[in-house]
């Protein structure tokens, strides 16, 4: 039986209203003179920094469809191209996220794309340099993606082993932005406008964030992001003391080392506890108290 082309409505990743996005830098500009030129984009960085905002934003921006995959380490070609499936007897091709997208012009994002297995590269080779398209070797199609396609893929070089590294014949295939942590001010203007939290609270986390960020190395893989800093600060808004809300949303989430966990609480005590003490919000025998007991708590313990 010949098999029935299915193409799925690109409509449905259509986003409508602008995602809050800060700049950093000059990338919506690079991206934007990227798309225009069909070139392909790679954005590096570390986790929760901006990279799937900035891809929403973008996607808003220039009026595309935005297909988005997680890739992981069972992830095959036949992932993102597309399969056959048997349905009510009869077989039937069904697209994968990235065969959507360039049918339907739009842009695909593919986050962490070095936990894929490595045929992807195999799909993704022809479609990031000057041939643009889509090999579908199972249907026997090659598909020709229109100039309103675009290609992003995402990773973190913080991650990579040696196994896991992206290869220069790929790599050099794409334009790269580079993400990171924002500055001070601004990160501190982002978790604020995330969460409704109070200047003085965000610029609180924004400082522990960056103390977390200086043990990177030295016992933690990662400092804390600004999305934990963004989760931290919802749980505060919802009325979460900010150690607790420090604890659960950034120390627990970064490490599951007792001695660190204990060095990082400590520190977020130091600003939260002392900052609420100095500031006569907290009375100094009651903080003094608190401190006491939650240093004296099993796994506080240097
Ligand atoms: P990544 O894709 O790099 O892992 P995300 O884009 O998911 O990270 O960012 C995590 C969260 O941090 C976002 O949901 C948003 O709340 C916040 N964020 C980070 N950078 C920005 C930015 N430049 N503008 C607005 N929000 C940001």
């Amino acid at each position: 039986m010949q098999p029935v082309l299915r193409v799925s409505r690109p409509e449905e990743y259509f986003i409508e209203e602008e995602p809050y996005y800060e700049p950093v830098g000059n990338e919506i500009a690079v991206f934007e003179a990227a798309y225009r030129n069909g070139l392909p984009v790679l954005l590096k960085g570390p986790t929760g920094c901006g990279k799937t905002r900035f891809m929403e934003h973008m996607a808003w921006r220039l009026k595309r469809a935005l297909i988005t995959v997680s890739c992981h380490d069972d992830l095959t070609a036949s992932d993102l191209v597309g399969r056959f499936l048997v349905k009510g007897g009869e077989t039937i091709w069904v697209d994968g996220p990235l065969a959507r997208a360039v049918r339907a012009g739009g842009i695909c994002y593919l986050d962490e794309i070095v936990e894929a297995r490595k045929d992807t590269t195999v799909v993704i080779h022809p479609l990031a340099d000057d041939r643009r398209v889509l090999p579908m070797e199972k249907v026997g199609e090659l598909l020709e993606a229109s100039t309103d396609f675009c290609l992003t893929i995402s990773y973190n070089p913080g991650y990579q082993s040696v196994l896991k590294d992206l290869k220069q014949s790929t790599r050099q295939r794409f334009v790269a932005l580079e993400f990171n942590y924002p500055e001070a001010g601004l990160e501190q203007r982002i978790v604020e406008k995330e969460t409704g939290v109070d200047p003085e609270q965000a610029r609180r986390l924004v400082k522990f964030a960056h103390m977390t960020r200086n043990l990177k190395g030295q016992g933690l893989d990662e400092g804390a992001s600004t999305r934990l800093l963004v989760h931290a600060a919802k749980l505060i808004v919802s009325g979460v003391a900010p150690v607790t809300a420090c604890r659960s949303a950034i120390a627990q989430p970064l490490t599951d080392d007792a001695d660190m966990l204990s060095a990082v609480y400590e520190l977020s005590a130091s600003l939260f506890l002392i900052g609420q003490i100095r500031s006569g919000t907290l009375g100094k025998q009651v903080g003094a108290a608190l401190l006491k007991r939650d240093a004296e708590k099993p796994g506080n313990k240097a």
